[in-house]
């Protein structure tokens, strides 16, 4: 017979930390506290593995459970000195789920087992206290008419209420014994009424069905969504342990409590509790009294709280981490009823993981595996306070929900347009940026939002992209609402918002509130920098930033980037004062003409460089030469439209022919750029190639500027990038017209400046023929924002119509533009890499797609190799923890094979 019941009691037990899988983490626990001596009630805990053998036999229980449960008991009754429905001394059980990892409050426990009209009254003659016993009965009776019976909890809630307001009091404890007899009357009543059969009298059937409404709390809805969410497999269920009751509302020298051993909420090194008097631990838990901070326990029962404190510190360097634990004080005596690992703020993971090291507790690659890369992010931005967002959502002020583009919070009131951002902006007001979708256009209105959310568009749309690199918090492809701009309204779910209205944003997880959410400002604490300076010493993929300004690459040299791995050269184009030239460029009539304006551009790019260089103080930096097609820079849908409408008006008066003349050029050349697939068609290197011009003035631009700064300030590496090749040939003429400018402007200066000019790899089929491809690139970088749209054949800006529907089908694991496709996209650029090297080993090679930033993707890119990983200045900190962990743990697979 297989052994399902594990016992602990009297300083031994049968189970320990170990077997958690088996006892689950509640069970485990208990029975690793009752082996170091800490005061916990004696009891035992059924397996995992009879209640897969319960959920395997439709449901009912493991031959054999019921003798070893009995046996169980006796020895129970036997340690606690009491008797299991004795009508003298009776022994109360709780009965508690306990899965291997803790889903807090998903699942079901019942209290002050073992009671019936019987031993509800020896319980009080023995105690002698009356009431003390009612209020164990009523507990009892409403919790497992709620777990065992399926009578909602507010049935009997509702009973509790009305004797209170009879009686005019405010709390449990003040409800004298008699009203308490018959409030439990009532109780009695109303599961004969809603059962059809009495409250349950015999203990032992009380049990076995308490254990089994336990087993099934596996399967409750809330408990599934839950798993869905965490990605907990269902076959792992949940172990009972049923333990002897201590009581925490036996009077005024006793109570209850939740404890955490450090501040969750910033890591400080206190004690964090609140405790409850003259109370059941479900009190606390389920906030039906305001409990009230540790001082209550320590002024009344300071033996109890000093013995607390001892446990706590002990628990911590038992199990190396910030524990969360909870204790019940009967009459004086402290007993411990549950400890694990605390969850935590990530700023307070930060802080407990670098104190541990400095305490010795653990070192430091250990502390550096206990942050979560991806959490580093909240620390960084502002974020909403919890319990004021819960209260928006019940408040019913949700109004959509969106693709969580860019983390944070941001609370503005709404705008429609990029100009009255900039202007509401300018005149002190916070905006948030509405919009359908957005264009490169709105890049002055995202500046100037504090948020921006979006209609339609993909996690790599444009408006998210940006807002990752400006950390603005950002949604996008929240469907659920219907952008009017003419109106300046949205719609969503019946609810109109209109300009000027303030609405609330998570970015990190898509909701979008009515009205403002609190917010919380980040502090860069003195434990990050530390921690991250750990994290730097431990990895050897290097870590760039995607910037395209000198503010940018300022931020990202203040967050630890070693260089840039993107400049998006078209980002310059939009400032006011240069879209008209780049238009004028795009629209000149002869060569002529389009030479003497790309000529004016030229300065500014000069300069932006300059800038650039100079924040980067000779650290590499790669400027992609100009990759969007044209007609990006040309006027919108709408613009277009009001231009064909003035041009009919003005034919219909037949007047101002200069200005019909300006018109139907501007609007045939719209039309001659017009693509039916822009994003496969005329844009990257293919310009380049047709326009060679571009390409000069822009390597110029970065020469010259490269000459300037090393002239004055001696270091800077310019590294030219090549975007969206796909042929030997491309890249041949490409690298060659580069090359010749850019050794002419060298001549010219007489400044010896190195650089090198490079590719991108984002077309599958120049990772094919890499080999070729680095006979004339110097430098790879994977841009796997396309390369994952040209390997799935998603574009990017239409996924969200369907995205959502694969990842709630299962049908991708992940959204393939957040986390890295490794299997499709990632094998791509395994053979890139390899096929890249053999023609020239030791080649640079670096990713500059939106998964720079995403921890799989980056442990992903030191696995096959790359030289560095390049991502938006505020992912700058995730993808150096995550690539120091990617060295932690290949080092630890590598040292375990090694041992065999
Ligand atoms: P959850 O997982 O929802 O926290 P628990 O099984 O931990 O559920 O129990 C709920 C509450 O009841 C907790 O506050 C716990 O401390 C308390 N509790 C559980 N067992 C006992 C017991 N034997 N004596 C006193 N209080 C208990
Ligand atoms: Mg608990
Ligand atoms: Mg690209």
């Amino acid at each position: 017979m297989a052994k399902l019941v594990y016992f602990f009691g009297s300083g031994k037990a049968e189970g320990s930390s170990l077997m958690r899988n088996l006892l689950g983490g509640k069970g485990c626990e208990l029975a690793e506290m009752t082996n170091l001596g800490i005061p916990v009630p004696p009891g035992f805990t059924i397996t995992t593995e009879a209640w897969a053998e319960y959920t395997n036999r439709e449901r009912r229980l493991p031959d054999g459970l019921w003798e070893q449960v009995l046996e169980n008991l006796k020895k129970l009754q036997h340690v606690a000195g009491v008797g299991f429905g004795d009508a003298k001394r009776p022994l109360l059980v709780s009965v508690r789920s306990g899965a291997r990892v803790s889903m807090p409050g998903m699942m079901e426990t019942v209290l002050n087992l073992g009671l019936n009209d019987t031993t509800v009254d020896g319980l009080a003659a023995w105690t002698g206290n009356e009431r003390f016993a009612l209020d164990c009965y009523r507990r009892f009776i409403t919790m497992f008419g709620d777990v065992v019976l399926h009578i909602k909890r507010e049935a009997f809630d509702e009973q509790l209420e009305a004797v209170k307001t009879r009686l005019g009091v405010k709390t449990d404890p003040e409800i004298p014994a008699p009203d308490l007899r018959k409030l439990v009357q009532t109780y009695k009543d109303l599961v004969q009424e809603r059962t059809g059969a009495p409250f349950p009298q015999d203990p032992e059937e009380q049990l076995r069905l308490a254990v089994q409404a336990v087993f099934e709390s596996w399967f409750v809805k809330k408990a599934i969504e839950y798993r869905r969410i965490n990605g907990i497999p269902a076959d792992w269920g949940t172990a009972v342990t049923v333990m002897s009751m201590v009581f925490g509302n036996l009077g005024e020298s006793s109570g209850t409590g939740v404890g955490f051993t450090r501040d969750p909420r910033t890591g400080e090194p206190h004690f964090y509790a609140e405790f409850l008097s003259n109370a059941q631990g479900e009190d606390v838990v389920a906030g039906i009294r305001t409990p009230e901070g540790i001082e209550g326990l320590q002024s009344r029962m300071p033996a109890a709280y000093d013995e607390l404190l001892q446990i706590a510190d002990r628990l911590e360097r038992h199990y190396k981490d910030m524990q969360d634990i909870e204790f019940t004080v009967q009459e004086g005596k402290l007993y411990l009823l549950q400890t694990r690992a605390g969850k935590r703020s990530a700023e307070a993971a930060v802080r407990v993981a670098v104190d541990l090291v400095h305490e010795h507790v653990i070192d430091r690659d250990t502390a550096l595996l206990r942050v979560r890369p991806a959490d580093l992010n909240k620390v960084l931005h502002p974020r909403f306070d919890e319990r004021d967002k819960a209260r928006a959502i019940a408040e019913s002020r949700l109004l959509a929900r969106g693709l969580p583009a860019a983390p944070g919070a941001a609370v503005g009131k709404v705008v429609f347009d990029a100009d009255t951002a900039v202007e509401w902006a300018k005149a002190g007001r916070t905006v948030i940026l509405v919009r359908p979708e957005t264009s490169p256009e709105d890049i002055a209105g995202m500046y100037a939002a504090e948020g921006i959310l979006t209609a339609r568009g993909g996690r790599t749309s444009h408006a998210a992209v940006v807002a990752v690199g400006m950390g603005k918090p950002c949604i996008v492809g929240a469907s659920d609402i219907a952008v009017d701009e003419e109106r300046r309204q949205f719609e969503a779910g019946g609810v109109i918002v209109r300009e000027g209205d303030v609405i609330s944003v998570d970015g990190g997880a898509g909701d979008v509130m009515r009205d403002a959410v609190e917010t919380i400002q980040p502090e860069l604490s003195s434990a990050f920098t530390e921690f991250l300076g750990w994290a730097d010493e431990r990895r050897s993929l290097g870590v760039r930033a995607n910037a395209d300004t000198p503010e940018d690459a300022t931020k990202a040299r203040e967050f630890g980037a070693q260089g840039i791995g993107l400049v998006r050269t078209e980002h310059m184009f939009f400032a006011p004062e240069r879209i008209a030239i780049v238009r004028e460029m795009i629209m000149a009539p002869d060569s002529a003409a389009r030479r003497a304006a790309i000529g004016k551009l030229l300065p500014f790019q000069r300069e932006d460089f300059v800038g650039i260089f100079r924040a980067m103080d000779g650290l590499p930096v790669t400027i992609r030469l100009l990759d969007p097609p044209l007609h990006e820079f040309l006027p919108n849908h709408q613009e277009y439209k009001q231009l064909v409408e003035e041009r009919s008006r003005l034919e219909a008066l037949g007047i101002n022919a200069d200005r019909q003349a300006k018109l139907t050029h501007l609007i045939n050349t719209v039309e001659k750029l017009r693509e039916a697939n822009p994003m496969l068609g005329h844009r990257g290197c293919r310009l380049g190639i047709t326009h060679p011009e571009i390409y000069g003035m822009q390597v110029r631009a970065i020469m010259e500027a490269a000459c300037i700064v090393a002239e004055r300030e001696g270091r800077v590496e310019p590294e030219i990038m090549i975007p969206l090749t796909g042929t030997i040939g491309e890249m041949k003429l490409t690298y060659e017209q580069a090359k010749r400018i850019a050794d002419g402007v060298v001549a010219e200066t007489g400044v010896p400046v190195k650089y090198s000019i490079g590719t991108m790899i984002e077309v599958p089929r120049a990772a094919l023929i890499a080999d070729q491809i680095a006979q004339h690139a110097e430098f790879f970088s994977f841009g796997t924002n396309d390369l994952t749209q040209m390997t799935f054949g998603y574009s990017r800006d239409d996924v969200a119509k369907f995205l959502p529907d694969y990842l709630q089908k299962s049908l991708v694991p992940a959204d393939p533009f957040a986390v890295l496709d490794q299997e499709g996209v990632g094998e791509i650029i395994r053979i890139g890499i390899e096929r890249g090297r053999r023609t020239r080993p030791g080649l640079k090679i670096g990713i500059c797609g939106e998964h720079g930033g995403d921890p799989s993707s980056v442990e992903f890119c030191h696995r096959v190799g790359m030289t560095y990983v390049s991502c938006s200045p505020f992912m700058i900190p995730i993808a150096r923890l995550a690539a120091a962990q990617a060295s932690i743990r290949e080092r630890e697979a590598g040292s375990g094979a090694a041992r065999g």
